[in-house]
Parts: C-alpha cells; sequence; structure tokens
C-alpha cells in the first residue's frame, strides 16, 4: 500500500502489518525437511509427518507454545500438613503439547517400530513439533534418549519400556505403576562440575551385597535436574568401586515417595515453559545400571542420544526463525514496496535460508546415522564424530540466525508477544547442555584420537561429493590439508570442527539441494573472504529463488 494512503486513514486503523504465521502445514511449507525425509530414508513416514505438520502449525498448538512459555511451571515442596511433596505444577498448555508430541512418537518412535530410517522419521517430526516450544522437548529427548542406558539392565527394561515407549501421556504423579505413560529424565550436573562429571560427590551405598541391578540409597545434590515431574531419573553418584550410575524412581516401589526432594526451580534466561530444579537425594532409593565404576560409559549411550536432539533442535529453531523472517519480510511494506524486494533485504534473507536449509540436511543426516550404526560400523564412526560436530555448529550458529531473523521483523521481533523474542531467549541452551561448545570440540578430537575410523569415516562422506563444484572441491582439499597437522589441536578445535561442519553441509548441498542454494553456500562459506554477518552473500546470487523455497505460504 501505498504511503499517501496509509496517511488517509485514521490512528485506529492497523495497516502494514504482517498476518499471523498460523494455520499452515509444517511439513508442506518446509521442502528441504521434506526431501530430507525422503533422501535419508524415511519416506514411509511423510503421511504421518504431513498429517503431524498439519496439527502442529495450528493456530491453537502455536498457541499452546506461547501460554506453556507465558506462564511457567511453580514448585510445590510441601502439602498444607508440611508432609513434603516436591510437586511440579504446569499450565494446561504445557500437557497439551506433550500430549501431541507422545501421541506422535516423539518420545519413541525408533525403539516401537521395525522401519528403517525410523530415526530420521522422528527427527522430522520433532522437529516440527521443536519449533512450538523448545522447553517441552527436553522431557521428550530425555525420555526417547533412556532406552538405551535402559536396556543396560534388561529386568528394568522389561519393567519399565512398555509405560516409557506409551503414546498415552499421563501427567498424575503417582507411582509408575499406577500410569498409562511415563516420561524419563537425567541429572548429572552438581555445583562442582558439570563438564566435568569426575567430580561429583553423590554417594551411594548399597542396601544388600551391592552390584549391577541391586539396590542403593544415596545421599548428595543435583545443580541442574530438568524436568523433574519426570517419573524416574538417570543419575550418577560415587560408589568405591568409582562413579556408577543409578535408575532413581520418584516413587519407590512399596509405592511411597523416594527421598527425591527438589530444593527450587531454576530462575532461567529462557525455556521457560520447562522447569529445572536444583535436588537433594537424602537416601533416595536407586538402582544401579550397568557396571560398578563405569557410570559415565553406561550414561553416555542417553547422553549420546540427546544430543543428536540438541544438533536437530538447533535447526529447528532456524527453521521457525527464517519462516517468521520471510513471511513477514514478504507482507511487510517500507519505502513503497515489500521488504523483501529491496535487494539488501534479499541478501540477508537468502543467507538465513542458506544456512537453515544446511542445518536441516545435516540434522536428517545425523539421524540417518544413529538408524545405520548398529549394523554399519562406519555409520557408527560417522556418527559419533559427526554428532558433536553438528552440535556444536548448529547450536552456535542457531544463536546469530535468530538474532538477525528478529531483527527482519524490526521492533515486533524484539516483542514478547512474537515469537522471535522467546526463540533468542531460548536459543543459546541447544549449545550450552549436554556438553558446552568446547565439549563438544574436544569430543571432535577424542573421537579422531581414539578411533581413526571416526576422521575416515568424516572424510569418505565428504569426499563422495566432489566433482560437482569446484569451490566445494577446494574446500575438501583444504580440510584434508588441515587435518594432516595435529600440531596444536585443542587451541584450535573450534576452528577446525567448523571446518568440518561446513564441509559437511556443503557435501550435502551441492549432492541434493537446488543450484541456486548449493552455490551459494559455496560461494559465501567455502570460498573467497568468509564474512561474519548475514546478508553478506556475493552479487549474483539467485536471491528469490533461495528465498521463495523457503517462504512458508499461507495461501
Ligand atoms: C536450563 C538448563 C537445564 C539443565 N538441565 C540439566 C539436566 O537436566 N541434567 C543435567 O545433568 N544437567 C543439566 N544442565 C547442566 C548442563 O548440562 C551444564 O550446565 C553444562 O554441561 C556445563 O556444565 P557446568 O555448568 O558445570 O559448566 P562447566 O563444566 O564449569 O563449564 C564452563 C565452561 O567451561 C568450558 N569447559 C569445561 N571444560 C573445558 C575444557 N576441558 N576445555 C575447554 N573448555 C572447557 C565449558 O564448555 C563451558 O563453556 C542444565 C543446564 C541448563 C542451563
Amino acid at each position: 500500500m501505498k504511503t499517501d494512503e496509509l496517511a488517509r486513514r485514521g490512528p485506529q486503523e492497523v495497516l502494514n502489518q504482517s498476518p499471523v504465521l498460523e494455520d499452515y502445514n509444517l511439513l508442506e511449507q518446509d521442502a528441504p525437511l521434506r526431501e530430507g525425509l525422503t533422501r535419508e530414508g524415511a519416506e514411509w513416514a511423510m503421511p504421518m509427518a504431513g498429517e503431524f505438520g498439519e496439527m502442529v502449525g495450528k493456530a491453537e498448538n502455536l498457541e499452546h507454545g506461547r501460554l506453556a512459555n507465558a506462564h511457567p511451571p511453580t514448585l510445590h515442596t510441601h502439602d498444607r500438613f508440611g508432609n513434603r511433596v516436591d510437586e511440579v505444577r504446569f499450565h494446561p498448555a504445557w500437557h497439551e503439547l506433550l500430549k501431541l508430541g507422545i501421541a506422535y512418537g516423539n518420545h519413541a518412535m525408533p525403539w516401537t517400530t521395525d522401519q528403517p530410517g525410523a530415526h530420521v522419521a522422528r527427527a522430522a517430526m520433532s522437529m516440527m513439533r521443536h519449533q512450538l516450544d523448545e522447553g517441552s522437548s527436553c522431557p521428550l529427548t530425555m525420555t526417547f534418549a533412556s532406552i538405551p542406558t535402559l536396556r543396560a539392565l534388561p529386568s528394568l527394561a522389561e519393567e519399565w519400556e512398555p509405560r516409557i515407549l506409551s503414546t498415552e501421556y499421563d501427567s498424575r504423579f503417582v507411582p509408575a505403576y499406577l500410569k498409562r505413560g511415563v516420561l524419563i529424565g537425567m541429572a548429572m550436573t552438581e555445583r562442582q562440575g558439570g563438564s566435568d562429571v569426575r567430580s561429583n560427590t553423590t554417594r551411594a551405598a548399597p542396601i544388600g551385597r551391592g552390584g549391577p541391578g541391586s539396590e542403593y540409597s544415596i545421599t548428595g545434590h543435583k545443580w541442574f535436574c530438568s524436568a523433574p515431574m519426570c517419573d524416574a531419573f538417570f543419575v550418577l553418584a560415587q560408589t568405591p568401586g568409582g562413579l556408577s550410575c543409578f535408575f532413581m524412581p520418584r516413587f519407590k516401589p512399596d509405592g511411597s515417595l523416594n527421598r527425591f526432594h527438589i530444593q527450587r526451580l531454576k530462575d532461567k534466561l529462557g525455556n521457560r515453559s520447562n522447569a529445572s530444579s536444583e535436588v537433594e537425594f537424602h537416601g533416595a532409593y536407586g538402582l544401579m545400571v550397568g557396571d560398578i565404576g563405569e557410570g559415565v560409559r553406561t550414561i553416555i549411550e542417553m547422553v549420546r542420544h540427546t544430543r543428536l536432539d540438541c544438533a536437530f533442535g538447533s535447526a529447528a529453531t532456524m527453521r521457525r526463525a527464517v519462516a517468521e523472517a520471510t513471511h513477514h519480510a514478504h507482507h511487510r511494506f517500507a519505502f513503497d514496496r515489500s521488504l523483501s524486494s529491496h535487494p539488501l533485504m534479499k541478501n540477508v534473507l537468502a543467507d538465513l535460508c542458506l544456512e537453515s536449509e544446511a542445518a536441516t540436511a545435516l540434522s536428517l543426516r545425523l539421524a540417518r546415522s544413529f538408524d545405520e550404526s548398529p549394523n554399519d560400523p562406519q555409520q557408527a564412526s560417522f556418527c559419533r564424530i559427526a554428532t558433536a560436530i553438528g552440535k556444536y555448529w548448529m547450536g552456535k550458529r542457531a544463536i546469530s540466525v535468530v538474532a538477525e531473523a528478529l531483527e527482519c521483523l524490526g521492533g515486533n521481533g524484539y516483542v514478547e508477544e512474537g515469537p522471535l523474542a522467546r526463540l533468542y531467549r531460548d536459543v543459546p541452551l541447544n549449545s550450552l547442555w549436554e556438553g558446552s561448545g568446547n565439549i563438544q570440540c574436544l569430543d571432535v578430537l577424542r573421537s579422531l584420537n581414539k578411533d581413526p575410523a571416526a576422521g575416515n569415516a568424516l572424510l569418505t562422506e565428504i569426499r563422495n561429493a566432489m566433482g560437482s563444484n569446484p569451490m566445494y572441491d577446494r574446500f575438501v582439499e583444504f580440510l584434508e590439508k588441515e587435518l594432516q597437522s595435529s600440531e596444536d589441536l585443542e587451541p584450535r578445535a573450534r576452528r577446525v570442527v567448523e571446518w568440518m561442519a561446513l564441509a559437511l553441509q556443503g557435501s550435502l548441498l551441492v549432492q541434493h539441494a537446488p543450484n541456486p542454494v548449493a552455490d551459494a553456500f559455496c560461494a559465501s562459506r567455502l570460498a573467497g573472504d568468509q564474512a561474519f554477518g548475514f546478508g553478506t552473500l556475493p552479487p549474483g546470487t539467485d536471491f528469490d529463488a533461495i528465498i521463495e523455497r523457503a517462504r512458508p505460504k499461507l495461501d
């Protein structure tokens, strides 16, 4: 609308605001996600994912995401008579979000179907649900990731798995054996050390003879324990034989409350829909899982799976931010034409779209490596190193993407009524928890040192894409040279992991993305002077093709 026409109307008339982005199918409107779902081996899941995409995009579900964050959970430590209850209460919207995710297997799919590509299907669907609310992804992720660790104690798995994998959400705070569905959490971090869990001081004393599968009495604390309303937790505690892993239910087998005391809820920057707590164990009941002294080795299986979710969670947040930014810029006019028709804005939007598409492609490729790992040692090696690379890089990029997408909405981006402000507060978390940035980079180095197959699997993946884009080919040659030098690798780790991530993303885009996307990615990220900010794609880039591929269309 022209400026003079705007001026003729009264102040009460709302003009030139973009329509709310709602009531659209998140799968249908996300070409990279749809293509990746098929490419990485989960085409069979397309009808279910399409149905889910429709559900997730409904205005009422987007509103649940907003409400659950606007009304954070509250802690009730005691009942009115002074008895400890340690219960967390949530807004009804939180329960709706969990019900939706659980009904569609976001917490369980790879363990409930024999279909190949189940991790890919789950990742794609979880990426859509994550766009509603980051906080509720936390218990869904931990519940999904608990299964490999749970199976280290087969009798425990036999008892708990059916309720963990149930597609019924049961929010009641009652013993698990009375429930139709349960959630599982994980608490490792203590006040004196999170990355270095060897410093844990929590102690476990055997109730009987002790050893794997035996009952223990656990005393100590955890400084971070998210989703404390979960029905049971995996925790680490010291024993005379070393740091060991324990399964700690909220209720003891006799139905009485376990001595798991929630001290307080954290007052967090973001992730507000989710409760994160400080807890104390006062002789709490727990079962040893895995061998004595093998706590880290046992729980790391759970951590490995949560890291996948952190990686694709960052990609999902980027997608939501880019969807909002491209949508807004298409509908909003400035200087007599749509924002998205201004050359400099086109450059910013297209650059954000590239980052989002590269993240989606890498996320689904990582998920496939989880699918293939059990039967393919090369994929298992790739999975280990590439998950750390992906978690690090996408976690970092997501923070910048959300900040820039927020600015595309102008002042509206900074206001809590819209989704961008919340995304901005939520977004650093996936980089921080489950092993922060440096820890991921050090993990990549550890993989390279301990398992030569990991480096080879990574290079094989990257080399496979050579031959179609000279910029990509030159970058791979450069990376190979860099990797030959092991000197000073630790202080250089972030830079090296960054290059690995770019090569992995480039490999996927040059093979599978449309030419404007692949060419612009290589030109801006792999060749020439790499810029720090967004909106720095070289002239000649097909901005419109890149933006229109990403922009959700409501009509
Ligand atoms: C909202 C929220 C929820 C959480 N929920 C849970 C939960 O449910 N369960 C749970 O167990 N934990 C949880 N955490 C804890 C989280 O996983 C830890 O905070 C994280 O692992 C870092 O540990 P730390 O805070 O002790 O920091 P530190 O370990 O002290 O690390 C501080 C910084 O130093 C860096 N660093 C550490 N070691 C090295 C090294 N060798 N070289 C270079 N740099 C290094 C780290 O990367 C980090 O940047 C949660 C955290 C948050 C913020």
